[in-house]
């Protein structure tokens, strides 16, 4: 049976690469029937929203998405779409691979990190106010809930892939209330995994020890803020935003998504990346049980990133976002 799944193409370059995506997907062998649904800047005239309920109803009803990039657009009042969006649906963890690819080369080989991001508090709360003309206030915002959940989730997913160590990421010693919550929570919830080596870090020995030795690390689950940063560190260790996938998933939908954003200036170029795209792809083909034709994915893009005529600008390549899609389907 087809798995149905929504489709989003998003705003700026997220329609170029998303169908560079589908296009991988659909001739992977993957059995995939697409709802496409437009969300984002450009049903704002229409809608009056860029998150218009048909979004919610159609990923509420599959389950799963895979989405481009949404630019938010000023002055709607949304803080931003794409967390209104992983508000909405409580897909409250954020999970962001970076492993070193073949054939792209940087600084660091054998990466193989995954970022766990708590999605739904912290500072993206958005409670932040003017106190007069001269001041201004956000509260971060830590529960026991969220903490316990974000943890396990972390633990989940290394006990699932095989991985040896969970590390838990905060800045307990300067906030002593908010993470210190979090850290005791990590610590009571690693106690339940005894198979896994758990250990703790502070965010800025951390942001410097992934620079120095990323090696060392395996799984990192981090409050919402300290995710954001690391993992875009963890996507420059690996080639940069244009490769970096994600997931954000909750107890009853997933969607699927890059690290990056919606690029303006490139869009309608026909010249970005699509692999952050075509990974968020092949994470969600994973998430669906469709493990052959993830893996024939894989098996092509070793085939394909070594050679810089079937690569984009920012691998150092001359190909088109298009092109490259070709070159993945004709390695399938
Ligand atoms: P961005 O990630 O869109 O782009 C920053 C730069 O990274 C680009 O100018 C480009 O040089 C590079 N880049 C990004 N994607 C690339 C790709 N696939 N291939 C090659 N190079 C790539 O960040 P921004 O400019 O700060 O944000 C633009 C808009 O995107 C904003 O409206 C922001 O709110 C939104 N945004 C959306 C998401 C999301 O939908 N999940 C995430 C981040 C930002």
């Amino acid at each position: 049976m087809a798995h149905r799944v929504t489709l989003i193409p998003g705003d700026g370059i997220g329609p170029e690469i998303v169908e560079a995506a589908r296009r991988v997907i659909d001739a992977s062998g993957a059995n995939i029937e697409w709802e496409v649904v437009e969300a984002g800047e450009k049903v704002m005239a229409e809608y009056g929203t860029p998150l218009p309920d048909y979004v919610l109803e159609s990923i509420k009803k599959n389950k799963v998405a895979l989405k481009g990039p949404m630019t938010t657009p000023i002055g709607t009042g949304f803080r931003s779409v794409n967390v209104a969006l992983r508000k909405a649906l409580d897909l409250y963890a954020n999970v962001r691979p970076a492993k070193s690819l073949p054939g792209v080369v940087t600084r660091y080989e054998n990466i193989d990190l995954i970022t766990v991001r708590e999605n739904t508090e912290d500072l993206y709360a958005g409670v932040e106010h003017m106190v007069g003309d001269d001041a201004a206030e956000s509260i971060k915002i830590i529960t026991r809930k969220a903490s316990q959940r974000i943890v396990r989730f972390a633990f989940e997913l290394a006990r699932k892939e095989g991985r040896k160590k969970v590390t838990a990421v905060h800045k307990a010693n300067i906030m002593k209330y908010t993470d210190g919550l979090f850290l005791a929570v990590a610590r009571e919830v690693a106690a339940e995994y005894p198979d896994i080596e758990f250990e703790d870090m502070i965010v800025d020995a951390m942001a410097m020890k992934l620079v120095q030795t990323p090696e060392k690390f395996d799984v990192m689950v981090m409050p919402n803020l300290y995710g954001d940063i690391l993992s875009d560190l963890c996507a420059g260790l690996v080639g940069g935003l244009g490769v970096a996938p994600g997931a954000n998933i909750g107890d009853e939908y997933a969607v699927f998504e890059p690290v990056h954003g919606s690029a303006p200036k490139h869009a309608g170029q026909n010249r970005v990346n699509p692999l952050a795209e075509i990974l968020s792809g092949v994470m969600m083909l994973k998430h669906l049980g469709e493990v052959d034709a993830a893996a024939k994915i894989e098996r092509a893009l070793t085939k394909v990133l070594p050679n810089k005529d079937m690569v984009t600008y920012d691998l150092g390549g001359t190909a088109k976002t298009s092109e490259m899609a070709d070159y993945i389907i004709k390695h399938l």
